[in-house]
């Protein structure tokens, strides 16, 4: 096998949470270059058409699935319409995420629980659900969306209960990969630093001193600086990587 080989997806099955826009277009759209059919499963179903309409024309087979990933249901529903059109899934990208400024000493339970039930409750279900699958056929690539708030605390804004669900997702990441490793299964996860996507883009102005200037490489990422990474991460290229979290901030991390 020569090395780019490696890269190849070819002949395999990837779903991509929240794969409608940003990062998760991005990794979408990078492993259907690869060679690999996707799924991509989230709530917006006319944004989901457009960018299946992108997957079709770089030539693989691609379906959407109207999931909430918050519900234990819709997953399972979506793993039998993947498994029935596409086949078996090689790989989850565990992506879809949401975020919002939180003062702790206001913070509602509710606001809390939403944001945990997609940042880090839907990331164990979506993982349980497909990894029993991948279990069975002995095979599998599990990569995490985390980020680098799973590791420092941001500033100016405060949002501790994002960067609390990032920080659960890392460790998610090498329990079950330590888990599953006989299984077949690896488990990675990518922290990003700030990437310009609509998560946070009204935002990215006010903070630019913050946000791009304290950045060693003095600027924001592009979703697709974060698709080869996790093309890496979900090809045999990295086949002796398990439990990793990959760091993709420009430097961010590094003060
Ligand atoms: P966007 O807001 O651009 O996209 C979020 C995606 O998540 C959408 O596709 C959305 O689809 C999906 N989503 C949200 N809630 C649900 C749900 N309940 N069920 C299914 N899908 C859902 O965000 P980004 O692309 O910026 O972020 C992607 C991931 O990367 C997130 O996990 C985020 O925390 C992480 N990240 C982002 C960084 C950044 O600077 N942008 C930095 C570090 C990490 P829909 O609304 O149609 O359901």
């Amino acid at each position: 096998m020569s090395i780019m080989d490696k890269f190849s997806m070819r002949g395999k099955v990837s779903v991509i949470t929240g794969g409608n826009r940003g990062i998760g277009r991005a990794i979408a759209l990078g492993l259907a270059e690869a060679g690999s059919a996707v799924a991509i499963a989230a709530r917006d179903e006319a944004k989901s058409a457009a960018t299946l309409e992108e997957l079709h024309r770089i030539g693989v087979k691609a379906i959407s699935v109207p999931t909430d990933v918050a519900n234990r249901n819709d997953v399972e529903a979506m793993l039998a319409k993947v498994t029935q059109e596409l086949g078996p899934v090689d790989v989850l990208v565990n992506n879809a995420g949401i975020g919002f400024h939180a003062d702790a000493l206001t913070l509602e339970d509710e606001e809390w629980q939403r944001l945990f039930s997609i940042n880090l409750d839907a990331v164990w279900k979506a993982s349980q659900i497909v990894g029993r699958q991948m279990a069975q056929r002995g095979s599998g690539s599990i990569i995490n969306i985390g980020s680098i708030s799973g590791f420092i605390v941001n500033r100016p804004q405060w949002h501790s209960p994002y960067g609390i669900s990032k920080a659960a997702v890392h460790h998610l990441t090498r329990s079950l990969a330590a888990e599953w490793a006989k299984s077949g299964i690896r488990v990675n996860a990518i922290a990003p630093g700030y990437v310009k996507t609509e998560i946070a883009s009204e935002e990215y102005e006010d903070y630019r001193h913050y946000w791009r200037d304290e950045v060693p490489m003095q600027r924001y990422a592009s979703p697709d600086e974060i698709a080869p990474i996790a093309l890496l991460l979900a090809s045999d290229a990295s086949s002796f990587v398990t439990g990793s979290v990959f760091t993709v901030d420009g430097g961010y991390t590094l003060w």
